[in-house]
């Protein structure tokens, strides 16, 4: 096998299929980094339990040591190793949603090293659906901490041509499994206090959370100031490298200011990328579509040297939230109409 393993300035580059897994999981548990796929972005995984290689995944990507890490698992049980309790409702909740794209935030155990959690009292949890994602957690027998495999503020990999893209070279691996199928990360949902809260919308949405809990279900919200109520708040994340103006609005009103911005910019020679968003056989925001895209198109906006990149707000209700919640965040400006 050794022989014809491809490189891409050094970072091996491997088919998911069983003895690269096992590859994969040997170097995970030597210390090194492998970026994987799962359902919803690739992520940059290290050993959760080791921190040498945990502190590698911080300046592999450049994130700053105060936002902490999403401890993946491949088994209920395994929670147990990270989380010191696990309440009833997130007993529940990883029975309906686990596995997918649904972090929990629980109380931490004192086996996970104080940087996968930025030395909060907490650790996000969750149990991915990828078969390689669970195939590599399994085969290297410990808990995997992987953010998302991007460097830090640039758009998330939804491939691993994306992942090689930003990382060839600064991590030993990635497994290639294809795009990902949701394309937007998982929800953060912290269990720790008397409500739940979502910290960061993603893969399953507000309504199925509070429908399956029966109970209201908060979105944590942070005006600056003080202490964000999660880390990965206070930071700019997820965006292309032209400027991005994000319009949102009533749909017939906001196409028309696109359209008179695209025209004002193309008029002073700017390149436009225009992110429209896509309707579905019924007429509405194809949801899926658009989150399973958002990434990529970002990162197409880059790779056409676009000069500026209007993107059109979509109504943030189900899946919409995570979409709206990444775009804003790689907005340089939002225009409300
Ligand atoms: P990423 O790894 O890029 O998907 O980002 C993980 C997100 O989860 C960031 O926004 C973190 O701030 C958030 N997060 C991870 N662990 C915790 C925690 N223990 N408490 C609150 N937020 C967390
Ligand atoms: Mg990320």
């Amino acid at each position: 096998m050794e022989k014809t393993l491809l490189q891409i300035k050094g970072t091996l580059w491997l088919k998911p299929e069983d003895p690269a897994i096992r590859k994969a999981a040997q170097i995970i548990c030597a210390g090194g980094l492998v970026a994987f796929p799962t359902e919803t972005v690739y992520g940059l995984g290290a050993s959760a339990i080791d921190p040498a290689a945990v502190a590698r995944i911080f300046s592999a990507k450049g994130r700053p040591s105060d936002n902490p890490l999403i401890v993946h698992v491949a088994a209920r049980e395994q929670v147990y190793q990270v989380a010191s309790s696990v309440p009833e409702r997130a007993l529940y909740l990883m029975e309906r949603f686990w596995p997918g794209p649904l972090s929990l935030v629980l109380p931490r155990s004192s086996a996970v090293p104080d940087l996968v959690c930025a030395g909060l009292p907490t650790v996000a949890v969750r149990m991915p659906s990828h078969p390689v994602a669970l195939g590599l957690i399994r085969a290297a027998g410990v808990p995997i901490a992987a953010p998302s495999a991007n460097r830090s503020g640039r758009p998330s990999p939804t491939s691993a041509r994306c992942v090689l893209e930003d990382l060839a070279g600064r991590i030993d691996a990635v497994l290639d499994g294809g795009t990902c199928r949701i394309g937007v990360e998982s929800t953060v949902l912290d269990l720790t206090g008397p409500r739940a809260v979502i910290l960061r919308p993603g893969g399953v949405t507000r309504e199925a959370l509070a429908s399956a809990l029966g109970e209201p279900v908060f979105q944590a919200a942070w005006k600056g100031g003080d202490a964000p109520p999660s880390p990965g708040m206070k930071y700019r994340h997820y965006a292309p490298r032209a400027p991005l103006i994000l319009v949102t609005g009533p749909p017939s009103r906001r196409r028309i200011v696109l359209n008179i911005l695209a025209e004002y910019f193309r008029r002073r020679g700017l390149k436009v990328c225009l992110l429209s968003s896509f309707l579905n056989q019924h007429g509405h925001d194809d949801l899926e579509y658009i989150s399973r895209h958002l990434f990529r198109s970002l990162r197409r906006c880059d790779a056409l040297k676009a000069g500026v990149i209007l993107a059109e707000g979509i109504d943030s209700r189900g899946l919409g939230a995570a979409v709206m919640n990444r775009l804003g965040k790689a907005a340089f400006r939002v225009i409300r109409v």
